[in-house]
């Protein structure tokens, strides 16, 4: 539904929550205080009904519109963002968990703005496949109808524009399912945006799994965007195999990072800390296992403790804090419960291991663990949060059959020196994006999709916006 607000009048977040929440709703809880920060209304099935219904209706005249009528909206969607923009990160970060400062929240919600303007800007142009003596033929790109878009909490607000910007480019209505732990957040974005979008182009069903389920196998959903675990997204392409829904899975990642012999460790670190600790560990394409040379090994460890324990954990709303608490309890759990495994075969902590499980918030701090087996789970399960196993190598060859070892592939990188053996490690790592000398660098104009079980499909750029999109060629 529209939102029946001016965005200007929006200037504090109790006024954004005012707009969005649901008295009688389930309570929302702050995982740095536990405070309650406010309550969420829930879709039942008949309101996910109610909800293609009303899509398909509004995407007729959507898609109708031209790429830059269209466009003219998206930008006119980010500034409305940027308008609110404080509000939005404080709910964010009281939500989520994230500190406003650092690549957090208000980089969050700055991201969603700049994606929907590259969103509008990108050109996307028929295609010409043949055009000679027999003929034309050309490829063009047609809005696939009501997209249903499933994402995660670790990024809400900006993973759910990943999803409805190009969409909406394309001419697609989305219909959104938030995570239950954030559904705050992409309540109050979408409401935002709704202030300038046409009626019913965006909606929120809100709810658990279920809720998801139900979007997802909805026979008037033409096309499922999903962003979250492994698990789920082989449970969302069999829910979508009933309507051959076009799918983009982009699930989840345990990236290497691959240090070469020739690497300066005091001149990375700094990198090498974010690659890992972006959104205190919580992010699909952060390093989650580090490789080191023998040569190298201690240098590393020294220069990555040096560095990290410099960097203020605490509640996201004090400005000098730059990590955050976990988002939710069952998170915190798998974190300690890897890091024990790691204990308990021997490996050294450098930093941090010891959280005091008292603490009223989620709060495990930073841990750096060195000596450690390439088959322990910390190495070999993806534990989303403030850790990193560093696993020393005696050969490069070794390195990358231990990085290629597991059944995902989202992002990797390599570090050192020397460009041409940089670009050679790199063309033999089996993921989506390697990045060299950065890890999860991403930009709207680049793709960006797993390989393996991380998921198929792009986002990004104009591949992008050709996943929202039905091919149809045109010859005569
Ligand atoms: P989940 O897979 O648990 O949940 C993701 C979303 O799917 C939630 O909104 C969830 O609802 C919903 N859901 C759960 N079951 C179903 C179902 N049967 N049908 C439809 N929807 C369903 O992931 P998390 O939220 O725990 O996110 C963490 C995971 O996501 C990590 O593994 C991470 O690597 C991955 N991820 C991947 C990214 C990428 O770009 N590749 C980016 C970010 C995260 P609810 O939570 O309300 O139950």
């Amino acid at each position: 539904m529209a939102t029946d607000i001016t965005h200007e009048e929006l200037e504090t977040t109790a006024e954004l929550l005012a707009l969005i929440e649901d008295p009688a709703g389930r309570e929302v809880y702050d995982p740095a205080t536990n405070e309650l920060i406010g309550r969420t209304g829930e879709t039942d099935a008949a309101g996910v009904d109610d909800a293609v219904v009303r899509a398909r209706k509004a995407q007729q005249s959507w898609a109708l519109m031209t790429h830059e009528s269209r466009s003219d909206f998206l930008h006119k969607v980010a500034d409305a963002i940027e308008s609110v923009a404080e509000p939005l990160a404080e709910l964010l970060s009281r939500e989520q968990g994230k500190p406003l400062n650092g690549p957090n929240a208000r980089f969050e919600v700055d991201a969603c703005a700049s994606w929907l303007r590259a969103h509008a800007d990108f050109v996307i142009e028929p295609e010409v496949l043949v055009d000679d003596e027999s003929g034309r033929a050309e490829m063009h790109y047609v809005p696939v109808g009501v997209v249903g878009a499933v994402g995660p909490w670790n990024w809400p607000m900006m993973i759910s524009v990943w999803q409805m910007a190009p969409a909406l480019r394309m001419g697609n209505a989305v219909i959104l399912k938030p995570s239950e732990y954030t559904p705050l957040s992409v309540q109050a974005l979408v409401a935002v945006m709704n202030s300038v979008l046409p009626v019913d182009i965006v909606q929120i069903v809100s709810g658990g799994g279920e809720i998801g389920q139900a979007l997802v196998g909805h026979q008037g959903v033409d096309k499922v965007m999903f962003t979250g675990s492994v698990e789920t997204g082989k449970k969302i392409m069999r829910s979508a195999a009933d309507n051959l829904s076009r799918l983009t899975l982009e699930l989840g990642g345990n990236d290497a990072g691959i240090v070469l012999e020739d690497a300066e460790p005091e001149k990375m670190a700094e990198d090498l800390f974010w690659g890992a600790f972006i959104n205190t560990g919580q992010t699909c394409a952060a390093m989650k296992r580090l490789y080191v040379p023998a040569s190298l090994y201690e240098r590393v460890c020294d220069t990555l403790v040096e560095f990290a324990k410099n960097m203020p954990m605490g509640n996201g709303l004090d400005e000098s804090n730059v990590l955050g608490p976990l988002q939710n309890r069952a998170q915190y759990d798998i974190v300690e419960r890897l890091v024990e495994a790691a204990k308990n075969d021997g490996a050294t902590v450098l930093l941090g291991g010891d959280p005091d499980n008292a603490s009223v918030g989620n709060f495990y701090p930073t841990t750096l663990v060195a000596d450690i087996d390439n088959n322990n789970p910390l190495v070999s399960e993806e534990q989303f949060g403030p850790v990193l196993p560093i696993i020393k190598y005696d050969d490069i060859n070794q390195a990358i059959e231990w990085a290629n070892g597991l059944e995902v592939g989202l992002g990797a990188s390599v570090w050192g020196e020397n460009s041409d053996e940089l670009k050679r490690v790199a063309s033999l790592l089996e993921a989506g994006s390697v990045w060299l000398n950065k890890h999860g660098a991403i930009d709207p104009r680049v793709p960006f999709g797993g390989v393996k079980q991380s998921g198929f499909g792009l986002e990004f750029g104009v591949d992008g916006l050709k996943q929202v999109a039905l091919p149809k060629v045109i010859s005569w």
